[in-house]
């Protein structure tokens, strides 16, 4: 039997994670399958990195994997990564206040203080922001439809110092965008089901069901960095099947429904294909192949961001700062958007001596640590840590990874974007699916989930559209 042959464009974890399916369900169909992925840079894993620092080895891009879904935990296994699991030592983290660090309030939903005359909320917003934050269940506020910016709601109904201290620097953390931009509905889909519970969003979050407790969920990262995930996701496909340092520059029609996959090297007909690049980069390859779904992909936007991870002499600071980290509002100046205190997040990262932090730079509108070389951008990021921790000392080892783009923004109307890019793609009339950070999730549980959903809605297509007519057309001999 002639095998399918199957293009995934992107290493990332999506692609790879759509390339596993790919694998898996042909074999589970006793269907030969061919899968070739094409990745444009010299190394598995796109926006998950991990490289030594000062002898440690650790993650410069995603840093930890929050695991919703239990089954997470089993796909992790199956990889066979069972031993490298480990969990955070703290997760605690604090809010630069300007003047020091705060925790986060206890009970913070994405920001949103469910007690807001809390001490630490006090200490955050003054007593005036917290005021306004407590009288929502009787001041109410304005509605939100699930398309609208998250920002006018969460001001109309908590005040913008809420907004501008608690709920940007934690939107900020997974997204490096700000509430005013992004989509209440693919950002807080819990925000909208607690006013669901109750007129009064307070009230409506104090009664959301405690999540279950259970040892599969939670955060999660591996012992030799996240990379491993995607080295582990790799492993599964014919070593000639992994194309590194091959950019596809664009797919076209190609005859019997399949589609032309143009590489620097491999290029050819595919019977169907995964897109798994960032949106702007699909919008180029599919240019040729389907410019109105190209046009659509255009409008999704990036923020940028670095990190810079530093090693410096643990008795550069007097005293460790408690938890995981802290989170930096936005003010003018602003340096340093967030740092994690990585060897205290994660205790086997631990080594006598050494303090191990993580900053990060940039986000939404923000591209300067693009634009600076990196000793500025180190010495800019030491000083403004100096600040905010009191380093008496300068780091012994720095290491600089700039992301371009970084985060895909779910601006607002994301939902009905997104709709739209899967109408359109449901209608090519070539086999052609999109994967990736850039719809449904940028989280890693999401890319998993995502890549491997989109690969077998492409083999349930392809297994539907009378496979062994398309084949007998192949004309290469092999029926
Ligand atoms: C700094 C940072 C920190 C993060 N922290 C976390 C975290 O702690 N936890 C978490 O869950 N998530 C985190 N994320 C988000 C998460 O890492 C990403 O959303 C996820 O890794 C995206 O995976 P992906 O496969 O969809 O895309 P990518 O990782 O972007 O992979 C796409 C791949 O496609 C390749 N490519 C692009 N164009 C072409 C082409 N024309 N031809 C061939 N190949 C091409 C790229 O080189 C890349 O390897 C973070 C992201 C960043 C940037």
């Amino acid at each position: 039997m002639t095998p399918l042959r199957l293009a995934v464009v992107g290493a990332g974890v999506s692609g790879l994670a759509a390339a596993r399916e790919l694998v898996r369900a042909s074999g589970e169909a006793g269907a030969p399958a061919q899968v070739t992925v094409f990745e444009s840079e010299e190394r598995v894993g796109g926006r998950v990195l991990s490289a030594e620092v000062r002898g440690q080895r650790v993650d410069l891009g995603a840093e930890s994997m929050l695991v919703r879904d239990p089954s997470t935990i089993d796909t992790l296994r199956s990889l066979g990564l069972d031993g490298e699991l480990v969990r955070p030592g703290t997760t605690s983290a604090s809010i630069w206040s300007g003047r020091r660090l705060v925790p986060i309030p206890k009970g913070t939903s994405l920001g949103v203080p469910l007690h807001p005359l809390q001490l630490e909320v006090i200490r955050l917003l003054g007593p005036l922001g917290s005021l306004r934050a407590f009288l929502e269940p009787w001041l109410l506020g304005p509605t939100v439809t699930p398309d609208d910016p998250l920002g006018p709601f969460l001001v109309g109904r908590l005040g913008k110092v809420a907004v501008r201290r608690l709920v940007d620097p934690l939107l900020g953390g997974v997204y490096a965008g700000p509430a005013e931009l992004l989509s209440a509905g693919a950002v807080a889909p819990h925000l909208l089901a607690a006013l669901e519970r109750d007129r009064s969003l307070l009230r409506g979050l104090r009664r959301q069901p405690p999540a279950p407790p259970g040892a599969a969920t939670g955060f999660i990262s591996l012992r030799s960095g996240l990379q491993t995930l995607a080295e582990k996701l790799a492993e599964g496909l014919e070593p000639s099947a992994l194309r590194l340092r091959t950019p596809v520059s664009g797919a076209w029609p190609g005859p019997w429904g399949k589609v032309r996959v143009e590489a620097s090297q491999g290029s050819g007909e595919f019977d169907g294909l995964v897109v798994a690049v960032p949106a702007p980069a699909a919008a180029q390859l599919l240019q040729g192949l389907a410019p109105e779904l190209a046009r659509e992909l255009r409008r999704q936007r990036y923020s940028n961001v670095a990190t810079i991870t530093l090693a410096y002499p643990e008795s550069a600071l007097s005293r460790r700062p408690p938890g995981s980290g802290f989170l930096v509002p936005r003010f003018p100046g602003r340096v340093v958007t967030a740092c994690t205190f990585m060897d205290q997040k994660w205790p086997h990262l631990r080594r006598p001596g050494i303090l191990l932090l993580r900053a990060s730079a940039g986000g939404h509108g923000d591209d300067w640590p693009l634009e600076v070389d990196d000793a500025t951008l180190v010495t800019s990021v030491h000083t403004h840590l100096r600040r905010h921790l009191g380093l008496r000392q300068v780091p012994l080892e720095a290491r600089v990874q700039r992301w371009a783009p970084a985060l895909p923004q779910y601006r607002a109307g994301h939902l009905a974007w997104r709709d739209s890019v899967e109408a359109q793609v449901a209608t090519l009339p070539h086999p052609v699916v999109l994967a990736g950070a850039a719809y449904r999730g940028v989280g890693l549980e999401a890319c998993l989930r995502d890549g491997a959903r989109t690969a077998q809605a492409l083999w349930q297509r392809l297994r539907s559209a009378a496979p062994i007519e398309s084949r007998g057309h192949r004309g290469d001999g092999h029926a």
